[in-house]
């Protein structure tokens, strides 16, 4: 008969005391830990993945002084949402945020429901989400397991395989729902969380400090670095654009510069201020290395043919506002790594000298990529929704 640890239940009073003590003693204190509400840990949730606590900080401050109550949430613009995502990344979260704050206030008269099925239901709110503000904001016994959870389970019962597999996920849970401590459970899942990210970390775990050594079979055997089973590493992408950054420039030294900004309509930038750009050179699924940005590089022969092809989209896009490819001005290029995709984007600065103070211009943009364009000043791009990467364009100017 194969030893399954989901069955095991010997040890497990004294591990739940081991992990409580030391969690009571060492808890980060953490805005949303220290008040826990149900908003505050559900959005808490939301910015973690993905994203390290000291940069959620200020954003999450930010964010509940901006929107209070889900029902502000809920009827946010669009733009004010982005805004204050805005260098987060993953933006759909933000989307997804909202759409749930819009359920919530049609179904549940604007407070999440302390129900994990009710919180299941609703969007973008998975089973991890659903437990945890099931327990922590709720007192609830209900289990989570993220990547934290996956890895220190992974070594103390020396699991092997994927943790991402479907078989893996089975016993994890499992395992979650058989420890969880039913008097504790808010406590018992952070606890575990914490130890993840604090003490079992993905290197070198501090196995010296860890209040469960004892019960550790990693540990045991001397086993931690190879556990849990690392991942097949998915094969990225590799791009280079360009992108055409314009600059009106008033007559009048008084008027400010305005910027053309276009918003994204589809993609993982959906919604979001972005610049025309154009692709120059693209790999499919290979490992980045030197000699791939060489050939790239090449292809793209970073002079003459990229001046070419920014004034091409110059031309497109402004018609005949369209300045000579001369005039033209290489920035330095900003590098970005999306989940599959590595890019690299050249930035161009096209500056047009206009005669009114407050100009318009003629632009024509692919609709399929975006869904509006906007003049803007500096001061005016800090309140729209900028992806980090573009953020970092306009800061050379
Ligand atoms: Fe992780 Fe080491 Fe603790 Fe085992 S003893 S749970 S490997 S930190």
């Amino acid at each position: 008969m194969t030893h399954c640890p989901a069955d095991d239940t010997t040890d497990d009073a004294a591990l739940r005391r081991a992990l409580l003590a030391w969690y009571r003693a060492h808890a980060r204190s953490l805005p949303w830990r220290d008040d826990p509400t149900p908003y505050r840990v559900w959005l808490s949730e939301i910015m973690l993945q993905q994203t390290q606590v000291d940069t959620v900080r200020p954003y999450f401050e930010r964010w509940l002084e901006r929107f209070p109550t889900l029902q502000a949430l809920a009827e946010a613009p669009t733009d004010d949402l982005l805004a204050a995502w805005s260098g987060l990344g993953y933006y759909r979260r933000a989307h997804n945020m909202q759409k749930c704050a819009q359920a919530v206030v049609q179904q549940h008269g604007g407070q999440l429901p302390a129900d994990h099925a009710a919180l299941l239901a609703l969007p973008g709110i998975g089973r991890y989400t659903a437990g945890a503000i099931a327990s922590i904001a709720f007192g609830l016994p209900h289990p989570v397991v993220d990547g934290n959870v996956a890895r220190v389970f992974a070594r103390l019962f020396a699991l092997e395989g994927e943790p991402s597999t479907p078989a893996m996920q089975r016993t994890l849970w499992a395992i979650a729902e058989r420890l969880l401590d039913r008097d504790a459970p808010g406590d018992f899942n952070q606890a575990l969380m914490e130890l993840g990210s604090q003490v079992c970390r993905p290197r070198n775990p501090a196995c010296a400090d860890c209040p469960l050594q004892l019960h550790c079979a990693a540990f045991a055997s001397g086993r931690q670095s190879e556990l849990p089973t690392p991942k097949r590493r998915a094969a990225r992408h590799r791009e280079i654009a360009a992108a055409l950054l314009v600059r009106l420039e008033p007559a009048a030294a008084s008027a400010p510069p305005r910027y053309l900004v276009a918003r994204r309509s589809a993609d993982l930038l959906e919604g979001l201020w972005s610049l025309p750009t154009v692709t120059l050179a693209r790999a499919e699924g290979r490992e980045r290395t030197p000699e791939l940005d060489r050939e790239l590089a090449a292809t793209v022969s970073l002079g003459s043919t990229m001046r070419q092809r920014i004034a091409e989209l110059a031309a497109q896009v402004l018609g005949e506002r369209a300045p000579e490819a001369d005039a033209l001005r290489p920035l330095r290029p900003v590098e970005h790594g999306f989940t599959h995709l590595e890019y690299t984007l050249v930035p161009w600065l096209c500056s047009i000298r206009v005669a009114d103070d407050v100009p318009t211009l003629e632009v024509a943009l692919d609709p399929a990529v975006f869904s509006a364009w906007r003049l803007v000043t500096r001061q005016e791009l800090t309140e729209l929704g900028v992806p980090r990467m573009i953020a970092r364009v306009f800061a050379q100017l």
